[in-house]
């Protein structure tokens, strides 16, 4: 899969990696093609926009790094930024199939794969937690597609539903609840009809089963060879039955992968699944991180950034730690920790690492200091000037007033960094006085 939009990502990047020092052109030119790239691999376009802006933006604030080339920062850009719009918000969360029987109601139009996702998952669901699941076909239209389910639930060892002739849908799905129950299954899935395209008769069978069923997930199932209108079916069948995640089928084809990119931009919803192949293990979980790997097929690049980046953070905090044990903590010094904080999610882990630092990260967590207001902090520390920022003691109120209207704050807010500051300052001067064998000194080898 991706091998398309792989190669052509591949094409432009050899070439930026190639050259010692990039310009801006040099990056604008390359994102222009991942553009293009994108597009081909049939992302939307406001999707393809959204990203090379995001991709552009850090480029172009990005510090080069020591001893990689700036082209391969960018290949690192784009990768982060590929699993960025990947994975949303986070990675999905497991399938919520606690509370036996849990029922999943798999939707998605005929021949996008969903009878054959429904038998994976449901061998998935056995052979690696050891559910006990059950397996029903609510295609009363196409006989062929029950008895497709059935064969399948033989050849992978999982239970079917006995099919009843001259029952509806509705009534299917409370026969597979009775028995799911009765029969001490921890999961039962509804292998819901399929249609052609978006229906509504069949869209109102869906929601009259959901009702019914009340599922915990439902699953839709789409081809991903489809690209931008795997996108819109999704989007379509949120509306009408809402669903909880999505499984991009026909993966292991050469498509052109811009599914699989759109999908959770546009629609918000996680893909929980990818399907393979037509055999019945041939479905994977989704992670971010495996597919935006195989989109730029670049780990080795990926891989020099980040250990070049952290050597760099070594060198970095070495670097703050000798001007520590000297006393010195000027507003660089506080933005480098305060930027440490965000990156380590929390107060307590980096100041509480340093000693004497303990007890201000209590503080400052008591205080309500949390994300929001530590980048208010670094706001207001680059809305000085670098003199202020290396003397904070320059700081008199018309400065003060700059600095707060330059970062969008209130001038209280400034103060509160000052005073926060110049304890922590204090503390570091206390601390370099205790002697040159004191406790910053043991803790800095
Ligand atoms: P349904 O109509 O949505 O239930 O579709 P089916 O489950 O009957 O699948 C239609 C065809 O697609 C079958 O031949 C499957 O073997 C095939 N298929 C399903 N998923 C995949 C996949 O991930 N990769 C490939 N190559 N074929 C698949």
């Amino acid at each position: 899969m991706f091998e398309s939009l792989s190669e052509r990502l591949g094409g432009v990047f050899d070439r930026l990696t190639k050259q010692g020092a990039l310009s801006a052109e040099d990056v604008k030119t390359a994102l222009r093609e991942v553009r293009v790239a994108l597009l081909e691999a049939d992302v939307s376009l406001p999707v393809a926009r959204q990203f090379i802006k995001a991709v552009e933006g850090k480029a172009t604030g990005a510090s080069v790094t020591k001893s990689v080339t700036p082209g391969q920062q960018v290949v690192k850009i784009v990768h982060d930024e590929l699993i960025a719009m990947l994975s949303g918000d986070g990675p999905a969360d497991a399938l919520k199939i606690d509370n036996p029987p849990a029922p999943i109601l798999m939707v998605g139009l005929q021949g996008s794969g969903k009878t054959t996702t429904t038998a994976k998952l449901a061998k998935r669901l056995k052979d690696r937690e050891g559910k006990r699941v059950l397996m029903a076909s609510l295609d009363t239209n196409r006989p062929a597609a029950m008895e497709q389910l059935a064969i399948l639930g033989t050849q992978i060892g999982v239970d079917t539903l006995p099919i009843v002739k001259g029952e509806n849908a509705v009534q299917i799905a409370k026969r597979a609840k009775q028995q799911a129950t009765f029969g001490g299954y921890d999961v039962y899935m509804l292998d819901t009809a399929g249609r052609l395209h978006i229906d509504e008769v069949l869209m109102d069978e869906v929601q009259a089963v959901r009702d019914v069923a009340q599922p915990r997930e439902t699953l839709l199932v789409v081809d991903g060879l489809t690209g931008q209108d795997a996108v819109n079916v999704a989007t379509e069948f949120d509306e009408k039955v809402g669903v909880s995640g999505v499984v991009l089928t026909r993966m292991d084809g050469d498509g052109r992968g811009g599914a699989a990119l759109s999908m959770r931009a546009v629609t918000g919803k996680p893909i929980r699944f990818v399907g393979l192949g037509e055999k019945m293990d041939a479905l994977e979980t989704f992670e971010a991180e495996r597919i935006a790997g195989r989109i730029l097929g670049m780990g080795d690049i990926v891989a020099l950034v980040e250990r070049a980046q952290e050597t760099l953070e070594k060198e970095q905090a070495e670097r703050m730690a000798k001007r520590f044990q000297k006393g010195l903590f000027n507003m660089n010094d506080m933005r480098g920790q305060l930027e440490q904080m965000l990156k380590m999610g929390g107060m307590q882990g980096v100041m509480g690492m340093m000693p004497g630092m303990a007890k201000y990260a209590k503080q400052a967590e008591e205080a309500g200091l949390n994300d929001k207001t530590i980048q208010h902090q670094i706001a207001l520390i680059n809305s000085m000037t670098k003199q202020e920022r290396a003397n904070p003691q320059l700081l008199q109120a018309s400065r003060k007033k700059r600095i707060a209207a330059g970062a969008g704050l209130e001038v209280s807010e400034l103060n509160k960094l000052l005073k926060m500051h110049r304890q922590m300052a204090d503390s570091m001067k206390k601390m370099a006085k205790m002697g040159k064998g004191g406790m910053l000194k043991q803790a800095m080898k």
